[in-house]
């Protein structure tokens, strides 16, 4: 990181602490040469995925593509619109997190999207699964809701939808996810907000 001061490009660091609720690390550094101070933050850099479809075509991952499928899922089920835009996030969030592919089916996407509505709304899941697994007939629905079925007697749960969402992290107002979301393909500046002693 290049001094602002004289532009010389070594520095140590004096202090790292996370800042922007844990989205990022704050760095106070010393140049090396002119041994004043500065400031630099470091983020996570939020790279575009492609969705590979079931034909072999590729897209760019369309969130609100995602939202509306999951919002048809969701009709007249009790499901708040704040509640789905959350799993949208955290869907989002997990999308970004694997790291080492750029690429992603759209299957993974689906099975990601039936692991999160599957604590929201068995309705809604069923539903979800009827258009991404591309059921047939009756069997499928059976076979799906028998899956159901035994997952939630493996969890010991009656099936009352509030323990999951009750320990959930996505309900805080103040998400984190959500601020990386929306700040990230900004014209901030990028890595290095650099600010002086
Ligand atoms: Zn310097």
């Amino acid at each position: 990181m290049r001094c602002p001061f004289c532009q010389h490009t070594d520095s140590r660091v004096l202090e790292s602490r996370s800042a922007e609720a844990g989205q990022s690390v704050r760095r106070r550094r010393e140049c090396l040469l002119c041994n004043r101070r500065f400031t630099t933050y470091e983020r996570i850099e939020y790279v575009p995925i492609t969705v590979v479809k079931r034909d072999g075509s590729r897209e760019s991952f369309d969130r609100s593509k995602l939202l509306r499928g999951i919002v048809r899922a969701c009709e007249k089920t009790g499901v708040e619109s704040g509640q789905i835009e959350n799993l949208v996030d955290e869907i989002e969030a997990q999308l970004q997190q694997q790291r080492f592919r750029r690429e992603v089916t759209s299957n993974d996407i689906g099975e990601l999207v039936l692991s999160q509505l599957q604590a929201v709304s068995e309705v809604a899941y069923i539903r979800f699964a009827s258009v991404y697994r591309q059921f047939q007939g009756i069997r499928d629905f059976v076979e799906t809701l028998n899956d159901l079925q035994n997952q939630s007697d493996r969890l010991g749960s009656d099936r009352s939808p509030t323990p999951e969402e009750d320990n959930s992290p996505r309900k805080s107002a103040d998400d984190p996810r959500q601020l990386t979301l929306n700040d990230s393909p900004q014209d901030s500046p990028p890595v290095s907000s650099l600010a002086q002693a």
